[in-house]
């Protein structure tokens, strides 16, 4: 079983939680750049490729910024995500708005930051037309149905609610030349958490078909294809890692067979990978509060689910380790716990692990990635710290942990004296 890659020594991290109190949620750097230049590399054929780093998997400026100064842009699909992406000093071309159910303020800002943005339904070029205007550049959203390889089915998009028809693309492309657009981009994303390589290889083929398909018939030349993100990560153990430059290597060459072949002129790829690129370079540092034996054993920690929704949301696994206690056989089973008054606020069930004592640390990892971005604050749980491990060994808190009056912000209380 491969050891899940941790950031700092046992002796570091206990120099750390003296600093700075637990639960909180540790990005490398060093891990992060190295990821990010990895996908650099495996596209380094194309010479137009552009990563938009999904705000949603990891909203911290300091994160973006740290992408943003290695080239990457910012892929937002909300209102909050495109001023973030603003006051990081990220705009223009240098942003994806990939929203859907969009409403109209949100196209208005897209629009004024200058935004590349990608509509999600043939709808939204009259609603986009009405209330920001038709910019130079659009993007569409393709979402093909069904993904067959070798005739065998092996993606059912048509149960996503997200993207156009096929046939709604060319009548797409068609209304926007009408309109004045210029330029044009093509975007689809079938994949999530996706470790099969061909499957990801397999896909671009299809766009760039559907590409050289819409070029033929419709005269357009394409500028772009997104393809979105969804490159998965080993969160088992036992899960085997993509190879990102042979992902690279296989899309470079069904582009030349495909888009090369056939005469279109050079497309830019571009991508939005999130998980990929943060999601095993930060984990949760947690330490156990209570260990409590009734039908089972649970250990209790100080953290929860509004820390980390994936376990509870989705069954999805997250690995856990103990710092210290490496060499100690993972005899015990136990129920891993947060302290949300739900019961599906635990981080592992029947997971075995060393036998825990009070005020063990334990490291739940590949949080990096739709983490603490998808916490809440149900129970008046408050949401834990994020902190940075820089690459010359530093640690920066980047986002504090919150309070109590961050969850009374939104409430008045002098209004409550006066009322009834
Ligand atoms: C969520 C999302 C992503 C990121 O997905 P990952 O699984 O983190 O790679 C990229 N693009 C869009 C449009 C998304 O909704």
């Amino acid at each position: 079983m491969p050891e899940k890659f941790l950031p700092f020594t046992y002796d570091k991290l206990q120099e750390i939680v003296k600093q700075f109190q637990t639960p909180f949620h540790i990005y490398s750097e060093k891990g992060l750049l190295e990821t990010a230049e990895s996908l650099k590399n495996a596209f380094s054929w194309n010479s137009g490729f552009k990563e938009f780093f999904p705000v949603k998997a990891t909203p911290n400026p300091f994160i973006l910024k740290l992408l943003n100064r290695i080239g990457f842009g910012a892929d937002c699909s909300s209102m909050s995500e495109l001023i973030l992406a603003e006051r990081t000093g990220i705009t223009g071309e240098e942003i994806m708005f990939t929203s859907n159910d969009t409403t109209s303020t949100e196209y208005i800002k897209a629009k004024e930051l200058g935004a590349v943005i990608n509509l999600d339904d043939i709808s939204h070029i009259p609603f986009l037309e009405e209330h920001a205007g038709i910019p130079d550049l659009i993007c569409l959203r393709y979402n093909p149905g069904s993904i067959s390889h070798d005739d065998k089915i092996i993606g059912n998009p048509k149960e996503s609610k997200f993207g156009f028809r096929e046939d709604q693309l060319f009548e797409g492309y068609a209304k926007c030349r009408e309109l004045g657009v210029k330029r044009f981009g093509i975007h689809a994303m079938v994949a999530s958490n996706e470790l099969d390589q061909e499957f990801i290889i397999n896909t671009a083929r299809i766009l760039f078909e559907v590409v050289v398909e819409i070029s033929g018939k419709t005269g357009i030349r394409f500028e772009f294809i997104n393809l979105g993100g969804g490159i998965g990560i080993p969160y088992k153990p036992e899960d085997i890692s993509v190879n990102i430059q042979e992902i690279g290597d296989g899309i470079k060459e069904q582009y030349e067979n495909i888009i090369i072949e056939n005469g279109h002129p050079p497309l830019k790829i571009f991508m939005e990978s999130g998980r990929f690129i943060t999601g095993p370079n930060g984990c949760i540092v947690s330490k156990v509060l209570h260990i409590k034996r009734t039908y089972k054993n649970y250990a209790g920690l100080d953290s929860s689910m509004a820390d980390l929704m994936r376990p509870g949301l989705y069954g999805a696994y997250h690995h856990i380790t103990v710092p210290g206690k490496e060499n100690i056989n993972s005899k015990i089973k136990y129920d891993v716990t947060g302290s949300l008054c739900e019961n599906s606020d635990k981080f592992a069930i029947d997971r075995y692990l060393p036998e825990l004592e009070k005020n063990d640390l334990l490291i739940i990892h590949d949080t990096g990635a739709h983490g603490h971005s998808m916490g809440y604050n149900y129970n008046g749980k408050l949401r834990s710290s994020e902190l940075l491990l820089r690459t010359n060994g530093e640690v920066m808190m980047i986002r504090r942990p919150e309070t109590v009056e961050d969850y009374f912000a939104t409430l008045n209380f002098d209004e409550l004296d006066k009322f009834g």
